[in-house]
């Protein structure tokens, strides 16, 4: 077993969260619980997670040929769900070019078959990217300094 913190932001470990989904051991019972899972799947890189996730009329044909990226937080703002159909407001962070950036996004899903799956998102627009100086604490949240830890030269 390994102690792995999710990178979801839960606190938990890995194993006990997030990667009882990526692993396949279970299906997220809630569209809360796949939105975390898919972000997890975008942190590692985990592309037939999110393709299985995936509304087959929305799944992107060219999927995984940007570069990955670093993603440093989740944050869910707000989760709601209504028989088949669920909606996930969240804040994702990730470091590009030596810069934060955040992500917000409100993400709809489907239950399809007992499934719940991602199908498209609305962005809100939050801003520029802010430019990092590598003596502030990382965003990643190591404790580390931004030039020790995510920054790339
Ligand atoms: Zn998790
Ligand atoms: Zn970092």
């Amino acid at each position: 077993m390994s102690s792995e913190i999710c990178p979801c932001g839960s606190k938990k470990e890995f194993d006990q969260c997030c990667g009882i989904y990526l692993s396949g051991k279970a299906v997220a019972p809630h569209p809360e619980d796949l939105m975390r899972s898919r972000y997890v799947a975008f942190y590692r890189n985990d592309l037939d997670y999110l393709k299985k996730t995936w509304h087959p009329e929305t799944y992107p044909e060219d999927l995984g040929s940007e570069e990955p990226s670093n993603w440093v937080g989740l944050e869910i703002i707000e989760a709601s769900e209504e028989e088949d159909e669920g909606e996930v407001e969240f804040k994702a962070r990730l470091i590009y070019d030596n810069k934060l950036e955040v992500l917000h996004e409100i993400s709809y899903f489907d239950k399809i078959d007992g499934l719940w799956l991602y199908h498209s998102g609305d962005f809100e627009n939050d801003g520029k990217p802010e430019k990092l100086s590598k003596s502030t604490p990382c965003p990643c949240g190591s404790g580390k300094k931004f030039g020790n830890c995510h920054f790339q030269k």
